[in-house]
C-alpha cells in the first residue's frame, strides 16, 4: 500500500489565489458556501450568490452540470457585476467537466476556479485523459483547482488496489482505514498528475470529505501531514438543523484548533422555505467563537432563567444579535474594527453585572422583567439606567455612538 511522506509541521500550505481571495500560506480562514438554484437561471443564481456573498461568503460554489448551466455562468458574472457584487465563482463539476469547459470557453474564463471529484471523472482509461483534460483548461485560462474526493463517490479504481493490497495483509487494516487512505491516494495522485500536466502547485487546493464526524478528523489529519496543498474542510451531507450544526462544528473546531483547514463550508439541508445564508453565518460563528476571525461584535447572552419572567429579555437579545448583524456591511466600511467588540445582554443582576462589565457595551435587566429597568455599562462603567418602552433602541443607539466614537 503507498504510503506518503510526513511533511515536517513548519512547512507552511501553499497560498492559492482564488479570485482576488488567499487561501492558504497562513492566510485567514475563508468562509464559502454553494448555491442551491439552477444555474442554467441566471439572474435566480445570481440573486443568491449576492445574498450568500452579503452574508458574508467569500467564494461562492455553483453546480455546472449541462451546457445551459455552463452557458449561463458568464450571464451570472454579468449579472453581479450589475449589482456591483465581486465574489469569485467556483465552477462544480462531475463526469463532464472536461467537455462543458471545452465547449463554453466563457464559462472557462468566468470561473475563479474549478471544482473536480477524481471519483467522477471518467472510468479506467478515461479519467486520466478526463482530468488532464480540465487541468489543461485551468492552465490556459490561469485558474485554481480543487481537487475534492468525498467518501460516497470514491475512486472506484483506487479503491479496489487498495482492498487487494489490504486482503493479502497478515492484520487487514478496518474499512475507514481503507478508506481514509484510498481517498488520501485518490487527491494527492490526481494533484501529481494536475502537476506532471503542468498545474502550478500554487494553483491547488485538497478536500477529502466524509460525513461522520470522527472519520472526517482523521482522514484531515491524515492528509494534512502529507501535503502543502491547502485543505477546504466540510463534513459532506451534514444534515438538517442542530444536528447539522452541531456535527460540523464539532469536526471543524477539532481541525481548525489543530491548525488544519483554509477555507471552510458549512453543508447544511436547508428547512424547505429556509435562507441558505445560515450555512454562512454558522461559518462565521465557528471561526468567530474560536478566536480564529472575527466578522460581527460578538453578543454574551445569558440563556434566561426563573429570573427572567416574561420574553421581554429574550425579545432583547434577540433584537441586539439582529440589529449588530444587518449593520456590520455598513460598520465594515466605516469601523471594521467594531467586529472585535463583545456586547452583554443579561437577564439578572446574577451575572450581569459581571459580564456587562467585562464587555465593551453591556446591558444587564434587573431580573424583574415586568417593568423593566437595565442599567448599562460601557467600558467597565456604568453609565445609564435605560427604562420605559425603547430600552432595546436606545441600547442600539448607545451602541452604535460607542462604535462611532
Ligand atoms: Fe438566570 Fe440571571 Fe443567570 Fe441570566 S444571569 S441565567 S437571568 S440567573
Amino acid at each position: 500500500m503507498q504510503q506518503y511522506p510526513v511533511i515536517p509541521e513548519f512547512r507552511e500550505k501553499y497560498s492559492v489565489k482564488v479570485g482576488g481571495v488567499t487561501v492558504g500560506g497562513g492566510a485567514p480562514v475563508v468562509v464559502q458556501s454553494m448555491t442551491n438554484t439552477d444555474t442554467a437561471h441566471a439572474l435566480k443564481t445570481a440573486i443568491q450568490i449576492a445574498e450568500l456573498h452579503r452574508a458574508g461568503s467569500e467564494v461562492v460554489r455553483i453546480t455546472v452540470n449541462n451546457e445551459a448551466a455552463a452557458r449561463a455562468v458568464p450571464k451570472i458574472s454579468e449579472q453581479l457585476d450589475k449589482m456591483g457584487i465581486v465574489v469569485p465563482l467556483i465552477g462544480d463539476f462531475h463526469y463532464n467537466g472536461h467537455k462543458l469547459l471545452n465547449a463554453v470557453p466563457e464559462c472557462a474564463a468566468a470561473l475563479a476556479k474549478y471544482r473536480i471529484n477524481p471519483g467522477n471523472v471518467g472510468r479506467g482509461s478515461k479519467r486520466d485523459v478526463h482530468f488532464t483534460d480540465i487541468i489543461e483548461q485551468a492552465i490556459r485560462y490561469d485558474k485554481a483547482v480543487r481537487i475534492g474526493a468525498n467518501w460516497g463517490s470514491i475512486d472506484q479504481a483506487i479503491l479496489a488496489r487498495f482492498m487487494d493490497e489490504n486482503s493479502q495483509r497478515k492484520n487487514p487494516l478496518p474499512t475507514n482505514e481503507i478508506i481514509y487512505q484510498v481517498l488520501i491516494a485518490s487527491v494527492l495522485e490526481s494533484a501529481a498528475l494536475a502537476e506532471k500536466v503542468g498545474l502550478p502547485s500554487n494553483k491547488i487546493l485538497l478536500s477529502v470529505k466524509m460525513s461522520q464526524v470522527q472519520d472526517l478528523i482523521n482522514v484531515y489529519q491524515l492528509l494534512h501531514q502529507r501535503c502543502r496543498y491547502p485543505l477546504h474542510l466540510g463534513l459532506t451531507e451534514a444534515g438538517m438543523g442542530s444536528k447539522g450544526i452541531v456535527a460540523s462544528t464539532a469536526a471543524l473546531a477539532v481541525l481548525l484548533q489543530q491548525g488544519i483547514g483554509d477555507t471552510i463550508r458549512i453543508s447544511l439541508t436547508p428547512e424547505p422555505g429556509e435562507s441558505r445564508t445560515k450555512e454562512v453565518i454558522v461559518a462565521q460563528e465557528i471561526l468567530q467563537t474560536m478566536g480564529l476571525r472575527h466578522f460581527v461584535p460578538q453578543v454574551t447572552a445569558c440563556p434566561g432563567c426563573g429570573r427572567t419572567s416574561s420574553d421581554f429579555f429574550q425579545h432583547l437579545a434577540k433584537d441586539i444579535q439582529t440589529f449588530l448583524r444587518e449593520k456590520m456591511p455598513e460598520w465594515q466600511k466605516t469601523h471594521p474594527g467594531c467586529a472585535q467588540m463583545q456586547v452583554a445582554v443579561m437577564g439578572c443582576v446574577v451575572n450581569g453585572p459581571g459580564e456587562s462589565k467585562a464587555a465593551n457595551v453591556g446591558i444587564s435587566l434587573p431580573g424583574n422583567d415586568e417593568a423593566p429597568v437595565a442599567p448599562v455599562y460601557v467600558d467597565g462603567e456604568k453609565t445609564v439606567t435605560l427604562k420605559g418602552d425603547n430600552i432595546a433602541q436606545d441600547f442600539m443607539q448607545i451602541v452604535e455612538d460607542y462604535i462611532a466614537t
